[in-house]
């Protein structure tokens, strides 16, 4: 029995948009010297929310003058001073994380159930947790007195706006280095939201700036000369550009790319839950996740039994109103997004593989795609090769442990990846097999401040989170 639901939507009345945006440099918002101006949308509606400033190359320069002179104090601050901050501004975080949360189903598309219950929780913990090393750098195992970098040019990625942007200020910041900070194009408005909690928080000016744009924007400030560090997270093909720019200057680089995880369900498997971590793998954000489970991995003896599961599951989707408490699958971020994802489900049709789609109805306006599963597909289809960043999940089949550690690794990329098993000898046997950052036993997509997040290969280098996220800011003891 399907059971309707009646529509539970999340008042926007918290939310204050303001009809247009300047930049935040030096602790205030103004006017761009040499930019021009946007529209940011709903993409659930295709509504133009606000008019955002495209920086220019004048206000990148301003924004990196900022974050300089910022650091010239900021960094000489006692840890336990920076910390401070840091918990001011969690607290914050968490006081007004009803508003960051609508505001960014608003921006992005996706569930407030999402954005409430994971992405603004996570958001806090990670200024919680970066809080508590500010004062205890000493013992972080990088050396007796480790020095911060200066300023970091820090680009972030749509699908997460505020948890990517929590990953990227809390460490560097804690460090004390001082950053200047560019959202995506299509998700500025809860970072322009985060520069006012930076005023509320009393920072001092000019430690964390805000420029908004694109492209554009993010290539000046990575090739602006007086930066010591580039963080970037987003697509291989960007990675790969900052990476050439900054080849044989002194800027650090950390780079958290693109993924095609693999989600490998043995035979022994707790069926019920690997079908809710298989789903929760894909479809969780609308498969906008770089660790996403794309590609399913089961093995032939269960196949058919689980992809009944696995469809039956799948079928209580509810596809819709992000706002809405019970939607599960919201829009898709913007059209460009869409076309990609329609373009690579087209060759896998063509190339051969069999497409499922959840029936449902999809609103006229916004940018929609129904969970997808293909079915058939070999190692060499495209699905099962480039990074869909959708909800689409393309399964594959193995015999043998040998044979699902082989396909795991038949990838470019190698940022996360799970296994289903009641074998604990079997989770620690194919974990150190998969060439992934990160690998999760019998769960899926959790996060945590203290646990180290990155990739190899082309997902990237360097990592995040935790102890070992601080080095990325820091200079090791006698490095100059
Ligand atoms: P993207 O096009 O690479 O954009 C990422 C950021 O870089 C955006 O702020 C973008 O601005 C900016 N940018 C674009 N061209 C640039 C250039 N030449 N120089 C400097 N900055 C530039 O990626 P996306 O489409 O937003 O995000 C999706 C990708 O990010 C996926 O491949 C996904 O796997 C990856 N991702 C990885 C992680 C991770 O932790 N490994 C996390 C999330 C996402 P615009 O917004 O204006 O394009
Ligand atoms: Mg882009």
């Amino acid at each position: 029995m399907v059971f309707q639901y009646a529509p539970a939507p999340e008042s926007t009345k918290i939310v204050k948009i303001d009809s247009s945006y300047g930049l935040f440099i030096n602790g205030k918002f103004v006017k761009s010297k040499d930019g021009s101006q946007y529209k940011t949308i709903n993409p659930a509606t295709e509504e133009v929310l606000s008019e955002i400033t495209l920086a220019g190359k004048k206000d990148v320069d301003l924004a990196v003058k900022a974050a300089r002179s910022a650091y010239q104090k900021w960094s000489k601050l006692p840890g336990s001073v920076r910390g401070k901050y840091l918990y001011r501004i969690a607290r914050i975080l968490q006081e007004r994380s009803r508003e960051f949360a609508v505001l960014e189903t608003i921006n992005n598309g996706k569930p407030i159930r999402e954005s409430r219950d994971v992405d603004m929780p996570l958001v806090a913990a990670h200024f919680f947790h970066y809080a508590g090393w500010a004062d205890k750098l000493e013992h972080a195992g990088l050396g007796p007195k480790p020095q911060s970098l200066g300023v970091a040019a820090q680009i972030i990625p749509w699908n997460f706006p505020m948890l990517m942007l929590s990953w990227k200020i809390a460490p560097a910041l804690a460090a004390g280095n001082t950053v200047v900070l560019k959202p995506a194009e299509t998700t500025p408005l809860t970072a322009l939201l985060f520069a006012e909690v930076c005023q509320q928080a009393d920072l001092p000016p000019g430690v964390v700036n805000i420029i908004t744009g694109a492209g554009e924007t993010g290539a000046a400030l990575v090739n602006h000369p007086n930066i010591d560090k580039v963080a970037f997270t987003g697509s291989t093909e960007v990675g790969r550009l900052i990476a050439s720019s900054v080849a044989g200057t002194k800027k650090k680089v950390t780079l958290e790319l693109g993924g095609k995880a693999a989600n490998i369900v043995f035979d022994d498997a707790a069926l019920d839950q690997a079908v809710e971590g298989i789903v929760n793998g894909i479809f969780f954000n609308q498969g906008h996740v770089c660790c996403a489970g794309s590609r399913l991995l089961v093995q032939e003896s269960i196949k058919d039994e689980f992809l009944d599961l696995l469809y039956e599951r799948v079928q209580t989707l509810r596809l819709g109103d992000p706002l809405d408490k019970n939607t599960d699958v919201g829009a898709i971020n913007s059209a460009a997004q869409l076309a990609k994802i329609q373009e690579l489900t087209q060759s896998g049709e063509q190339e051969g593989a069999d497409r499922w789609s959840l029936k449902c109805d999809l609103p006229e306006k916004g940018f929609w795609f129904a969970p997808t599963v293909f079915t058939n597909v070999t190692q060499a289809h495209r699905i099962a090769r480039e990074e869909i960043f959708g909800p689409v999940l393309s399964v594959l089949t193995f015999r043998t442990p040998q044979e699902a550690i082989e396909k795991a690794n038949n990838t470019p990329f190698g940022l996360s990846a799970g296994i289903w098993t009641e074998k604990g000898s079997r989770i620690l046997e194919v974990a150190n097999n998969l060439r992934a950052g990160v690998v999760w036993a019998n769960t899926f997509n959790k996060f945590d401040p203290t646990s180290p997040f990155g990739g190899y290969k082309e997902s990237g280098y360097g990592r995040e989170g935790g102890r070992v996220g601080l080095a990325a800011y820091l200079k090791s003891e006698n490095k100059k």
